[in-house]
């Protein structure tokens, strides 16, 4: 035995021994018992996954595989359904069904903006459609007065993470930025979401203040006259996602603040929300932020609420 192994392994590579293992593991043929584990841990298993529909399957986050796995990976989401899909231990695995259609958001469109770049942008536009007020496109946004964080920063890993917990319950997700290096005007923003007809838009943002003291949560609506066809329904997303995001994070609830100064919401055709979450001038709050697992909180507050929001619009369609 002891001779034989190098010589076929000489033969192997004289002789084509890619073409040996991994014809042998489709064909379900077994390579010689002695040389089989050494050449196949090598050549065999990228070759021989590439066909496997398993990664195919797991490249889709959104759509249908079994609702119980995806929710248990998600600490965040664990929404009204949850119960009964808990009591399915079964995976389900099988991609003929529909199961997409059992998740409470699907067929839903989330437009999710989080606020702020990197750099901001003094380049001036329309405060509205028609108007002559002119403001600069995107802002600086806050920074935490403790940590040094910006707020950019902020909103991007909580919009990131939002995405996941919302695309879990089935919605289909439109994120304005997946990264902090953009350049992207507040009203390109709303129009961008327009153009994708979502359902709804959340905007995420955390709040700044001279006064350390200032803290808890605001959730900011849309209040101009070229907005009166959103108005209304971005008011009762409003109420419904604050409500869900202060019984989450056990901020203070400083309420809805009506808005028409705000390009993002003057420029926007469809319900839009904006999430102030903390104050990061705050110092408590401004510690909570950078933890994870307080973000977590906030986004099982937020996609709480959307899930709420749109229950209750299906209730009254
Ligand atoms: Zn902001």
């Amino acid at each position: 035995m002891r001779c034989c192994l190098p010589i076929l392994l000489a033969l192997c590579l004289l002789g084509g021994c890619m073409a040996a293992p991994a014809g042998a593991d489709l064909t379900g043929e077994p390579a010689p018992p002695e040389i089989s584990p050494a050449l196949s841990l090598g050549a065999a298993p990228s070759f021989f996954m590439a066909p496997s529909p398993a990664p195919s399957a797991a490249k889709e986050p959104v759509p249908s595989p079994s609702p119980a796995p995806s929710t248990a990976k998600e600490p965040v989401s664990s929404p009204s359904p949850a119960p009964s899909a808990a009591k399915e231990p079964v995976p389900s695995p099988s991609p003929g069904e529909e199961p997409a259609e059992a998740l409470p958001l699907a067929g839903i469109k989330i437009g999710l903006d989080p606020g702020h770049q990197s750099k901001a942008n003094r380049t001036q536009e329309h405060l509205a459609p028609g108007s002559d007020l002119m403001k600069n496109s995107v802002s600086s946004g806050t920074q935490g007065r403790w940590s040094h964080t910006p707020e950019y920063e902020i909103t991007l890993l909580v919009g990131l993470k939002l995405r996941e917990a919302l695309e879990a319950q089935g919605a289909t997700v439109y994120m304005t930025r997946e990264s902090n290096e953009v350049n992207i005007p507040n009203s390109e923003r709303a129009k961008m979401m327009n153009e994708l007809g979502v359902d709804l838009v959340l905007r995420l943002h955390c709040d700044g203040n001279e006064d350390a003291s200032v803290h808890g949560s605001s959730m900011l609506i849309p209040n101009n006259d070229c907005t009166k066809a959103i108005n209304a329904e971005s008011k009762r997303a409003g109420e419904i996602i604050q409500k869900a995001f202060i019984q989450a994070t056990g901020r203070k609830d400083r309420g809805l603040r009506k808005r028409e100064d705000m390009t993002g919401f003057n420029w926007s055709t469809v319900p839009v929300v904006l999430s102030e979450m903390v104050f990061m001038t705050n110092e408590e709050e401004d510690g909570l932020i950078n933890t994870e697992s307080f973000r977590a909180l906030c986004v099982e507050g937020l996609c709480q609420g959307v899930l709420d929001y749109f229950a209750q619009r299906e209730e009254q369609a």
